[in-house]
């Protein structure tokens, strides 16, 4: 059991490298499909022995091998976490009693949420990185996720996903529209709007209301703590995107301990 999941980790890396790129490429506008990794300063290709997901990194000391510029903390931690994410879906939709059980039922759940996770961590990056979310990775999955959910490739209603979208957009909407009157400040980007639609129509209504108080929740800590350890002013943008991608998470994982509590 160790070794396939340890397996299922080592391969989600390689995944998360992929996702780097793609998040990098999507906000610098370069082609997803250029062959080879380039240095983002030198334009040199990396050459394949440099390009291990993690182990790399630190062994050029987050460093380029050419130019010495340094190469963003981004990247080993995105592949960290996609590596961490996958194999505990992989876990939850295939372990049952102390096997591994594959049906092509689960198999195409697995796929579904992977899409879905992997739209969370490119969007979590582009948004630290530049503060957007390419409408590719969020409002464009949606029909995708409303679609996954007819043919019972998630695990919510086709119901469910309609409403999920509809509510994760719209009551975010009206909380920006509030938060503007009063402040006149833009508060809230369009991408975390869209961001939330896609994530109501992989995870439903009730998904969506928690992922979004959770990750407000968190959102708010962690501004508190940033600009009173900065002493920023309280204009600084703080990315949206990661926290509700957190929300979502953690309602993934551990919706039945929730419902166990409520209810
Ligand atoms: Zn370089």
């Amino acid at each position: 059991m160790f070794l396939i999941l340890l397996f299922v980790f080592l391969i989600s890396l390689f995944w998360g490298s992929f996702l780097n790129v793609v998040a990098y490429r999507s906000i610098h506008e370069r082609s997803f499909f250029e062959p080879r990794s380039k240095c983002n300063f030198c334009n040199k290709t990396i050459p394949f022995y440099d390009n291990f997901p993690v182990i790399s990194w630190f062994l050029l000391h987050g460093k380029c091998r050419f130019c010495q510029k340094y190469i963003s903390i981004l990247y080993p931690i995105i592949e960290i976490l996609t590596a961490f994410i996958l194999t505990s879906i992989f876990f939850k939709i295939f372990y049952f009693y102390g096997f591994f059980i594959f049906s092509i039922n689960s198999i195409i759940y697995f796929i579904s949420y992977i899409i879905f996770f992997s739209a969370l961590i490119v969007a979590t990056r582009t948004d630290l990185e530049a503060l957007v979310i390419p409408q590719i990775f969020t409002l464009w999955l949606t029909p995708l996720g409303i679609l996954l959910s007819h043919f019972d490739a998630i695990e919510i209603s086709i119901y469910e996903s309609v409403i999920g979208a509809a509510f994760g957009y719209s009551v975010l909407w009206l909380i920006a529209k509030i938060f503007t009157y009063f402040t006149q400040k833009e508060g809230l980007g369009v991408g975390d709007m869209e961001l939330l639609a896609m994530i109501g129509a992989f995870l439903g209504p009730i998904g969506v209301w928690f992922c979004m108080l959770t990750g407000s929740f968190l959102g708010l800590i962690t501004a508190s703590i940033y600009i009173f350890a900065t002493k920023k002013n309280t204009s600084t943008q703080i990315p949206f995107g990661p926290f509700l991608a957190l929300g979502a998470t953690i309602y993934f994982f551990f919706q039945d301990y929730f419902v166990c509590i409520f209810f």
